[in-house]
């Protein structure tokens, strides 16, 4: 079946805003997308005018993400922000789900005395990537021998949250693939049952680690899977949130930007993509920039995505066209191996949507509907 960008949908009112305090981080992880070069800091009065834009779109279950930073290096900013979204959405019509994503370090007795009252609309992302080795080895704290993962470690054990639950996001570098089985049998021992396995995309990876990957993450969903009733793993789920054509983001300099993928540009590169600022945002530039880099993506692998039998649940390589446009990388070899390693997250997917609710509820909906029933979900 052949595909347009229709088929794929861009929502014209947004239904998920990334708000990005700041761009700068305690830790210096070598894969992280933010290129970090501003300086800028949000404060609160622009936050709450974009909310306000935000939560007064049409539609009723939005998603707002603090996960483009580390939102406790500005516990106040943070604690504010939360509190003035769960106070706004109390008035209005609104249901929605507000997810931070952490990595663990300044999760202090304050902050985690604030998220224990949270109801079950706030999710927490805690940034693990299993045992100390393979968590150090890429998540490095700025300036210091010491280690990210048990200053982390020893916060999340200290907390203990009864509503809701703490999701692990765990990123496969390829060079910790071999450890990846030993990494999510260690989260899962520390009591994490709630984990997303996530795979670096815009890494190459060869031949010998893709397989590696598959045979190990196949052990995974035949051998611990099936074992532990309560466990609740996804691949790919990041990506799978919503679209990327659902999206915009708030970034730390108080503009309206396409989506965060943005954040991998420099901020010279990024004033293209801006939609507008905390008081106004241009919707209908939005949706061109969007039809405009698809289009282009298109044209660069000659349409493959719009044919492909695994595009329903794909996650999109438009983030990867842009990265690699802006770095002058040749976007056909690392959309080859985005595809691959794609591929080999959703032919896992397929395997643990039987007991998985979350992915269940997407696939059957697709599966069922086909394309047609994504379409018009994306639509308002
Ligand atoms: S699996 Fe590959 S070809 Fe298919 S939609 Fe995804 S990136 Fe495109």
């Amino acid at each position: 079946m052949s595909r347009s960008i229709n088929s794929k949908g861009i929502s014209f009112y947004p239904r998920q805003m990334d708000i990005c305090f700041s761009e700068k981080c305690n830790l210096n992880c070598d894969y992280c997308f933010v290129n970090k070069t501003s300086e800028k800091v949000l404060d609160i009065k622009k936050i709450k005018s974009a909310i306000d834009i935000f939560l007064d779109f049409p539609g009723k279950n939005k998603t707002i993400t603090f996960t483009t930073s580390e939102p406790f290096i500005n516990p106040k900013l943070f604690r504010d922000s939360i509190t003035y979204i769960f106070q706004e959405v109390d008035k209005k019509d609104v249901d929605i789900l507000v997810i931070a994503t952490t990595n663990g370090v300044l999760f202090n007795r304050e902050m985690q005395a604030f998220i224990k009252q949270l109801d079950d609309r706030f999710i927490l992302n805690f940034s693990l990537d299993g045992k100390e080795d393979s968590h150090d080895a890429h998540r490095k704290i700025k300036n210091s021998k010491n280690s990210s993962f048990e200053l982390a470690i020893k916060n999340f054990n200290n907390f203990s949250r009864k509503n809701g639950y703490v999701r692990i996001i765990s990123t496969i570098a390829p060079d910790q693939v071999n450890f990846l089985l030993d990494n999510v049998k260690f989260i899962i021992k520390q009591g994490f049952l709630y984990i997303d396995l996530f795979p670096q995309m815009f890494k190459i990876w060869s031949k010998k680690e893709r397989d590696v990957l598959e045979g190990s993450l196949n052990s995974i969903v035949n051998k611990i899977n099936k074992k532990e009733t309560k466990l609740d793993l996804r691949v790919l789920n990041r990506l799978w949130g919503s679209t990327h054509y659902a999206k915009i983001m708030l970034g730390a300099d108080g503009k309206f930007y396409l989506f965060e993928w943005v954040l991998p540009l420099e901020e010279k590169h990024r004033k293209l993509f801006q939609i507008g600022d905390y008081q106004h945002i241009n919707l209908v530039k939005r949706k061109k920039l969007f039809e405009l880099l698809f289009n282009q993506m298109s044209k660069a692998n000659k349409s493959k995505c719009n044919t492909c039998e695994y595009n329903a649940f794909c996650s999109d390589p438009l983030p990867l066209y842009l990265w690699s446009l802006y770095n002058k990388y040749d976007f056909l070899t690392y959309f080859k191996n985005f595809c691959q390693i794609s591929k080999i997250m959703i032919r896992i997917s397929d395997k643990i949507k039987i007991k998985n609710r979350t992915d269940k509820s997407k696939w059957d909906k697709l599966l069922k509907n086909k394309y047609e029933e994504n379409e018009s979900s994306l639509r308002n």
